[in-house]
Formats: C-alpha cells, structure tokens, sequence
C-alpha cells in the first residue's frame, strides 16, 4: 500500500512525493509551519513567487536536518514573455541552487506561453530545476504547447476534487504520463460539510478533509493540502492507514459538478 514516503515516477526518471504541502495564505508562522509539516514527514513544498512564502521556506529548510535530495520543492513562475528571471528570483529566495519542479502559473492572456514555455526549458538545461510543468492548463493548451516546442510539461497543476474535476483531463494526462497535481484539494474548508462526504467518511472512521486526500491518492493524482494549523498538518497524512471502497469511490466520482472554490475551472 502507498505511504506517505512514497514517491510517483515522472515521465523524466525522476520521482515526487504523493502529497505535499501547500503554501499560499500560509499565515501563521511561515516557518515553524513547513518545519513542523517537514518533522511530520511532508516532503514536498508547494510555493510560489506570489505566494511571499518563499523566504520562510528557505528558513524551514535550513533550519532542519533533511538533505536536499530527500525534499521536493515546486514554485512557479509568471510574466509576458520569457520567464526565467521570475524563476531566477524565486531560487534566490528560496537559497537554493535548484528546485526539483518550476511550473508555469497559469497561460498568459494571449497565446498558450510558447516563450514562457521556452524560458523553463532553458531553466532546465542550466540545471536551475530537474523538471517543468504547468499550471491551470487545459488540455488543447497544452497540447499546442507540446506541440510548437516537442517538450511536454511533467505536471499540470489544477484545482481538482470530487466536486470539480474532469475524466477527459485525468485520460489526457494518463495517456501522456502528465501528473495531475490537486490544488484547493480541501475546496478551501468550503465543501467540508457536504453532507454525502461527511456519510462517506463516516464509514472509514476519517474525516471529510482525509477523504479527500484519499480519494486524489487514489486516483493517481497527487494532492497538496495547505494548512496552518497544526492539527489539520498532522490529521492530512493520516490517509494511508484505508482504502476507499469501489463504490464509495463513484459515489465520490459523481459528486463532479465543476465546481470551483476559486470561481472557476480554467480547464474544464
Ligand atoms: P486547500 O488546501 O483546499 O484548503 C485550505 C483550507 O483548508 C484552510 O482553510 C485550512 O485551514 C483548511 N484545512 C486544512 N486541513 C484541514 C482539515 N484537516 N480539516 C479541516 N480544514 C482543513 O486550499 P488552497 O490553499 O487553496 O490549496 C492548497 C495549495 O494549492 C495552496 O496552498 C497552493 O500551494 C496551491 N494552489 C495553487 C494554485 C495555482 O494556481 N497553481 C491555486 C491555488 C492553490 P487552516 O489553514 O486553518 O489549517
């Protein structure tokens, strides 16, 4: 059975945790909150240069005893054209020398992000991260993006849980050996008390925010719950102990009505 120290093989060799932490509106003591998640066990940090979490990261990471190689660090990148500066920035503030993931925040306003797209793979070639993906992306985007560059992203980042998803991005990704990594996996607290989640939990003795997890574990996706409070680090991880039935599961599945606790679903 997975465990919280397994890993997902990426197309490149490379491997990434199951779960991870995620970083935005990260409040409370930056810090002492990804020291704590990383004694806990996470391993992999979800950030961003928006995010202002960056600097706080680096503390955590040079305060603790894990060595570089067992962490996975993501951030992402933005801008109109090339984006390499933005991930340059974001290394400096990390202190790092490298992250294992630069991602694309999401599809400039015009075009798919060939330049962007560009950008990281020469981020790539210089060693300043091992692999490079995406963010907010549909399928025909990134398909248009592979296809002006011969490169495919290793991830698309999307927000993603039973009560918005889509098969079709989930068969476009399998087929093509893209992670779907989960943001908002929790609905951002906002679907907690769904009352067929609650029922459902109810069965395995977990609460709706582990079954959540559970269900993107899963399914081959890879969820990065933020939290601040140190009770909910500690309840996340706590999903590898069951299994979710396969009929819960669809009942799970079924509860997909696109919906989108940051207003909507760029790829759907
Ligand atoms: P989320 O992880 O879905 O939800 C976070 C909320 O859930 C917080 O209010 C947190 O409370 C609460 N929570 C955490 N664990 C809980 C538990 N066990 N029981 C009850 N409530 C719990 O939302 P998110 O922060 O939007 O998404 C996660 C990460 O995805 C982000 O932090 C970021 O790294 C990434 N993300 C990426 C993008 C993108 O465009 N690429 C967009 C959005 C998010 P407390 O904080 O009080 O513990």
């Amino acid at each position: 059975m997975v465990a919280f120290q397994s890993t997902i093989a990426l197309r490149t060799g490379n491997t990434m945790p199951v779960l991870g932490l995620g970083t935005w509106q990260l409040t409370r003591d930056t810090a002492d909150t990804v020291r704590y998640a990383l004694e806990l066990g996470y391993r992999m940090i979800d950030t961003s240069g928006d995010y202002g979490t960056q600097p706080a990261i680096a503390e955590a990471i040079g305060r603790c005893a894990i060595s570089r190689q067992a962490l996975f660090v993501v951030t992402k990148g933005r801008g109109n054209r090339r984006c390499l500066p933005s991930h340059q920035k974001n290394l400096a503030e990390l202190e790092l020398e490298y992250v294992d993931l630069m991602l694309i925040h999401r599809p400039p306003e015009t075009g798919v992000g060939k330049e962007l797209w560009e950008g990281l793979i020469q981020a790539k070639r210089d060693s300043l991260t091992k692999d490079i993906g995406v963010s907010n992306y549909a399928v025909e985007q990134i398909r248009a993006l592979a296809g002006r560059t011969s490169e495919l992203p290793v991830v698309n980042q999307i927000e993603w849980t039973p009560f918005g998803y889509s098969r079709h991005m989930l068969d476009f990704c399998q087929e093509n050996h893209i992670i779907v990594q989960a943001y908002s996996p929790l609905t951002r607290a906002e679907r907690l008390q769904d009352k067929t989640l609650c029922d459902l939990a109810n069965i395995y003795g977990k609460t709706p925010a582990q079954l959540l997890i559970r269900w993107n574990l899963q399914l081959g996706t890879v969820p990065l719950p933020k939290a601040n409070r140190k009770e909910h680090l500690k309840e996340n991880p706590d999903v590898f102990g069951f299994r979710i039935g396969h009929d819960e599961m669809a009942e799970l599945n079924a509860l997909n009505e696109h919906y989108s606790s940051l207003g909507s679903l760029p790829y759907a």
